[in-house]
């Protein structure tokens, strides 16, 4: 990584050193990440295979020693969807369950570089337990926001890390500032607005692109709510594009349950809004996100690649998720999301041979949902 990695936010173009712990700009706008990472392709061959071979293009000062709970390269599984082959990432396997252990592994080991001892983070779940399972590792405090519809297991895991944990009554909107107020005397390790996060989930870019040789899928989709995977996704390809390790982008397709599907919207009505959707009940929790505060970057990623944005009902994540479960797979029903978006993508006319696709969370922590979809 080329120093010096400079902070910019997208509002307003201010510019900060990243060597500052900051999770927002001056004016309150979303910072990003500005930095030439590198990678010399022969070089990291014979390094161990976790996300940490791909260091030099993270965008962590060279003494930053990784927080590292050995977050495996995830198998890359082919699975057959109505008959056509899709290449699955198995990102449920990720220490603490779900592919969010990526960004986490990133932003707490520059965090724990800086010398913060406490950080606050909001969550429906798996983020949270995510940074709270780094955080341990770490020796970092922290306090976790997440909504009182939380799974038990999931808090179970929570607080097993040792989170302090805050349930809060309201919407997810009232999770979110319940902990951004909490973050007036601590940092807000948030796994939307802190922008090294999505530098830690492009690797699964970096892990899709080796897997195949050094080449890019021709669609890669993925489930989305705040687009913490999708974003990472277009970081990662896009940087192995600019480095002509890959020689095109990926169509990027983002997944939205029909039940909460602001992005969607945005994007069929051609992105300049985010329109206002009730948030009905769905089996995809993990994705109900009514206002993602990267919504803009979101649509401008999915367009840049060629890609799209689906929605896809309660009964084709329903049966995507009997059919996983069917194939051997245990993964938690936004996981299933993705799965059925694949399906609806195949059935549309276009040239793909390789299609990417994830599961993004393991079943292990859903039992009390998969059993109530079981016996429905
Ligand atoms: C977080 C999460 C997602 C979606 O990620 P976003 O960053 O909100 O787009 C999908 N599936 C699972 C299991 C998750 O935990």
């Amino acid at each position: 990584m080329r120093w010096p990695v400079t902070l910019v936010c997208r509002d307003t173009g201010e510019a900060y050193d990243a060597a500052e712990p900051r999770w927002r700009s001056e004016s309150g706008g979303l910072l990003e990440v500005e930095a030439t990472g590198s990678l010399d392709v022969h070089a990291i061959a014979e390094r161990p295979p976790t996300l940490w071979r791909y260091r030099e293009a993270l965008p962590l000062a060279d003494g930053v020693t990784p927080v590292s709970l050995g977050e495996s390269v995830t198998p890359l599984v082919r699975i057959s969807i109505g008959g056509i082959p899709v290449l699955v990432k198995q990102d449920h396997l990720f220490p603490s369950g779900s592919f969010k252990d990526r960004g986490a592994a990133v932003m707490i080991s520059r965090l724990r570089h800086l010398g913060i001892g406490h950080v606050v983070e909001d969550s429906s779940g798996n983020a949270g337990c995510a940074v709270a399972a780094y955080c341990a590792r770490a020796g970092i405090g922290c306090d976790i926001y997440v909504p009182r519809s939380t799974s038990p297991a999931k808090l179970t895991q929570l607080e097993y890390y040792g989170a302090h944990i805050h349930r809060v009554e309201g919407t997810r909107e009232d999770v979110a500032h319940a902990a951004r107020e909490a973050a007036r005397s601590s940092y807000y390790a948030s796994h939307v607005w802190d922008p090294f996060f999505v530098h830690g989930t492009k690797t699964f870019a970096y892990e899709v692109a080796e897997q195949l040789g050094w080449r890019a899928p021709d669609a890669v989709v993925v489930p989305v709510g705040n687009g913490t995977l999708l974003l990472g996704a277009f970081i990662g390809f896009a940087e192995l594009k600019a480095m002509r390790i890959i020689d095109r982008m990926p169509q990027l397709i983002g997944v939205q349950a029909s039940a909460c599907a602001p992005l969607e919207g945005a994007w069929r009505a051609g992105g300049s809004d985010l329109p206002s959707v009730a948030s009905v009940p769905s089996l995809a929790d993990g994705i109900a996100v009514r206002e993602p505060a990267r919504w803009r970057s979101i649509i401008e990623a999915v367009r840049w690649s060629g890609g799209g944005i689906l929605q896809v009902s309660e009964g084709a994540i329903r049966s995507a998720l009997l059919e996983l479960g069917r194939m051997g797979f245990f993964v938690e029903p936004t996981a299933a999301v993705a799965i059925a978006g694949a399906r609806e993508l195949l059935r549309r006319p276009g040239e793909r041979e390789t299609v990417v696709s994830v599961f993004t969370g393991t079943g292990l922590k859903a039992g009390h949902v998969l059993d109530e979809v079981l016996h429905s």
